[in-house]
């Protein structure tokens, strides 16, 4: 195997240790992705018999202290900025390479946000690793202390298995949406160091106008979606698409054909250049099941293609199959529903009532 260029190899892998996450957060709330990230390096770290280490920088550290206690974390390191209130990739970079230096953990995974994007090939070549990016998968091997990672290549032609044997930390992101949340721990049992930092010069030339709260539509916490694709036919085989995800109180999403012809906006886009969802109830009205969109959805519950084509790939990816034209299929379920919701309110509101 070749050396990984401008990395250096640590002598003594043995001094790395622990499972570190990035805790992205903001005013008091760690971001979803990071608490993804925390429920694996939980996981990982148990295997290894290792500590899973939350790193959290930013300001009201506190809260998110006590939220990535709830789900596990062993030991919180913080750095609360008593001068700024941002994001700054430079400043960022600085703080947690210096957490790298002290601490020398021997596993670090970061959130693929536009946010963990920007910092995590930075502290790369700051501490001299490589990185693995928008893994889809991720397992400890205890023997080695190990992170196996797995990413989509060539396109999602095949799943590679990446290992990086001989440089710490073992670094990589993935993109928000593509594990579980994982489960509050009963008895937090977790210790909080926090620092006060100033980053004053790093940051002289940043200047927050305003914070806009992201309005794009987020799929990544839907619990229901009804997506279309090609096969429903136009921009018109959204209505009852629509209709349905109403019914079913969810949301809409698409294949991206259909968000690349403007039949509906690029924040309903599912898979590999869209969105990574996982909701209990995934229906696929219209679509074939192309690997890069299937990346973006099989970790549904729960999955129905409608399709009129019963070789189509989707199929497999599903627990039910209903082999018609999508537009009749989804209409009439979304009738189906509002007849049967309409009865059932009817029978409770009259037993409310008896
Ligand atoms: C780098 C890259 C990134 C990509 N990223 C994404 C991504 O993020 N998301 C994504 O979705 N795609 C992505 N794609 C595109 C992907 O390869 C497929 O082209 C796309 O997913 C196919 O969309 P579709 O299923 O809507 O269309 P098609 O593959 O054309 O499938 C249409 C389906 O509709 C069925 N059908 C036809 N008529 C009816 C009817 N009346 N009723 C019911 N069914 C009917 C057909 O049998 C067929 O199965 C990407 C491609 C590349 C190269």
């Amino acid at each position: 195997m070749t050396d990984l260029v401008g990395c250096i190899a640590p002598e003594k892998l043995e001094e790395y240790r622990n499972v570190f996450v990035y805790l992205e957060n903001r005013n008091g709330k760690i971001s979803r992705g990071a608490l993804e990230m925390l429920g694996k390096g939980k996981e990982i770290s148990v295997k290894l018999n290792e500590k899973v280490v939350g790193i959290a920088i930013g300001q009201d550290l506190k809260a998110v202290a006590d939220e990535a206690a709830s789900f596990g974390c062993d030991l919180i390191l913080g750095a609360e900025l008593s001068d700024f209130n941002g994001f700054s990739s430079v400043a960022y970079t600085n703080i947690i390479s210096d957490f790298i230096f002290e601490q020398k953990p021997n596993i670090f995974l970061i959130s693929g946000s536009r946010e963990g994007r920007d910092l995590v090939s930075r502290i790369a070549v700051k501490c001299k690793t490589g990185v693995a990016a928008d893994c889809i998968e991720l397992d400890g091997d205890p023997t080695n202390r190990l992170l196996i990672a797995w990413r989509p290549s060539f396109g999602d032609k095949t799943i590679d298995q990446i290992l990086c044997r001989k440089h710490r930390p073992q670094m990589i992101t993935s993109r928000p949406g593509s594990y579980k949340l994982p489960e509050k721990v009963e008895k937090p049992d977790c210790e909080t160091r926090i620092k006060k930092v100033k980053v004053g010069k790093l940051v002289a030339k940043h200047k927050i106008l305003e914070f806009k709260p992201k309005t794009r539509l987020d799929l990544t916490s839907s619990k229901i979606i009804v997506s279309g694709g090609l096969g429903i036919g136009g921009p018109k085989g959204f209505e009852p698409i629509r209709k349905l995800a109403k019914e079913l109180e969810g949301e809409v999403g698409a294949s991206r054909p259909v968000v690349d012809l403007g039949w509906i906006p690029y924040e309903h886009q599912v898979g590999q250049t869209g969105q990574t969802v996982r909701p209990k109830l995934y229906i696929a009205a219209g679509i074939s099941g192309k690997i890069q969109h299937i990346v973006g959805m099989k970790a549904s519950e729960t999955i129905i293609a409608i399709n009129t084509d019963p070789d189509a790939p989707i199929v497999k990816y599903s627990d039910y199959f209903i082999n018609a034209d999508a537009g009749k299929a989804v209409a009439k379920l979304a009738d189906e529903i509002r007849k049967y919701k309409k009865a059932h309110l009817v029978e409770a509101d009259s037993e409310q009532t008896a």
